[in-house]
């Protein structure tokens, strides 16, 4: 088996003293490159002065050896919260009126895809398989081709491919285009990513579709496929379990004091559709006094991208839309939201997702959603909770058993919730074994091994002279 190089933005760096904190992808990949020695490559977080030249920081835990490089101010301002959060980012999650597009950030982008690649094309040997990560480096393999790498490149995209029109607002986007097609094996959530790329394509001029997955452009084929990302189930199924326990779960319990427990969990992000489920969760409320007292929705987000102003003004709106809403329905014993902001460990989550009722997944926008996955997950199989979805993530599109709703239909959604708590036994059963077949099934491995199953690919690849 070749060896494997991973390479994204940020690396998972193991636990110093082996503790379980990785989450499921840190964990599916460590294993795959553990499996076949491998090296992942990424940026350290850390700010350095001047263009690091010097060696990168290595360290080696069994046969992966992990590479950092440092990245300048500048960099980091253009590439990371300039083109990639700023532009690449909201586009992605239909939010044109977010993106802020700047030549000078696209072009730090660029840069640093290159810079980048002359840090990872010294350590590239022959029969090497390389796997990149995500919105930050789509030009990377481009770069790699340019300096003559014939090795067999694969590309995630973790988040959503969105519909043309919107793709192609973006000034750059023939150039980001051309410079997937220099990869073997392009891999999206869902088949609608692959679609809305593809339709891309063609609406460009770019290359020729010669089967349902397969495209050629440049003189060379490649593949686009849908990979569903997944999560450690059974591994999660079990810390779930295990938390009943726990102080925190034990205090959790008795606070609650027997009322029902709903729950969301979401970085705080303007994708997650995090004020709308407030309002539908408010409107719910008022619709149905009965269940005001008897309810309770712990709304966990921890911050994130502070820097980018989008998120520090969300982080504003969503607390004064908890603190409105406790006071205006709240009594002196009964807070209706409880409103949490930072981050919380895997398995003090699995035991609250376990404890809870209903679920509040319910993005405007996302490439696959683990929480809604993990949740079921969670579940008592005896007395499951019940998810309720929005159709816009990518879970959605596989767990057809969940309560599917549309995230800007505040209403609609608030009738959902009511039919969630109402749910007899046998339907929350019968839809929980039809989701947790389907989280069972495709789990962070299976994901991980047919990606790399299609990146090992049978034939050489066709690559031309470069
Ligand atoms: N998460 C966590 N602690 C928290 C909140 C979230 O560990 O306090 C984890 C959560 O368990 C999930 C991940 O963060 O694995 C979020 O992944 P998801 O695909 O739902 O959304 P993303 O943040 O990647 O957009």
């Amino acid at each position: 088996m070749s060896r494997l190089i991973v390479v994204s933005n940020r690396v998972p760096l193991p636990a110093k003293n082996g503790a379980a904190s990785a989450g499921g992808l840190a964990v599916a990949l460590q294993s795959a490159l553990a499996a076949r020695g491998g090296l992942w490559l990424g940026w350290s977080g850390k700010i350095c002065s001047d263009e690091p030249v010097g060696p990168l920081t290595t360290l080696k835990d069994g046969n992966i050896e992990y590479a950092l490089t440092d990245l300048t101010d500048l960099d980091v301002e253009e590439y990371y919260q300039g083109f990639a959060n700023r532009v690449l980012w909201p586009i992605c999650h239909y939010r044109l009126d977010l993106a802020e597009y700047g030549r000078r950030e696209m072009t730090g982008y660029f840069r640093v895809n290159q810079f980048f690649a002359s840090r990872l094309l010294p350590l590239i040997q022959k029969d090497d398989v390389i796997w990149i990560h995500d919105y930050h480096l789509i030009p990377l393999a481009e770069e790699l081709r340019r300096q003559g790498v014939k090795n067999r490149i694969g590309f995630f995209l973790h988040i959503p491919w969105p519909a043309p029109d919107v793709f192609l607002a973006m000034p750059v986007h023939d150039e980001l285009l051309k410079s997937l097609t220099a990869y073997d094996v392009i891999g999206f959530q869902t088949r609608q990513d692959r679609e809305n790329f593809a339709a891309c394509l063609a609406r460009q001029n770019i290359g020729e579709r010669l089967g349902e997955e397969e495209f050629s452009a440049a003189g060379r084929t490649f593949i686009a496929r849908p990979y569903p990302i997944g999560i450690e189930t059974d591994e999660f199924a079990k810390l779930a379990r295990q938390a009943g326990n726990t102080t925190l779960h034990k205090r959790m319990r008795q606070s609650l004091d027997g009322k029902d427990l709903i729950i969301g969990v979401d970085r705080l992000d303007y994708s997650k559709g995090i004020t709308q489920r407030i309002d539908a969760f408010e409107t719910f409320l008022t619709r149905h006094p009965d269940y005001q007292r008897k309810v309770t929705l712990l709304q966990i987000t921890p911050k994130s991208r502070s820097e980018v102003p989008e998120y520090e003004a969300m982080q504003k709106t969503v607390a004064e839309q908890a603190g409105r809403v406790n006071g205006a329905l709240g009594t002196v014993d009964w807070v209706p939201i409880r409103y949490v902001n930072r981050s919380l460990r895997r398995a003090a989550l699995a035991g609250l997702y376990r404890m809870a009722k209903v679920a509040l997944v319910t993005p405007l926008r996302d490439g696959m959603n683990l929480v809604a996955k993990e949740f079921v997950a969670a579940q008592d199989e005896d007395d499951p909770g019940v998810l309720l979805l929005s159709r816009f993530a990518g879970a959605a599109h596989e767990l057809k058993e969940a309560m599917l709703v549309n995230p800007y239909d505040v209403e609609g959604t608030a009738d959902v919730i009511a039919r969630s708590l109402a749910m007899p036994r046998e339907e929350r059963q019968a839809r929980w074994e039809g989701m947790m077949a389907t989280v069972r099934e495709n789990n962070v491995f299976t994901w991980c091994d047919t990606f790399l199953g299609d990146l090992a690919g049978n034939e050489a690849p066709e690559g031309v002279e470069q």
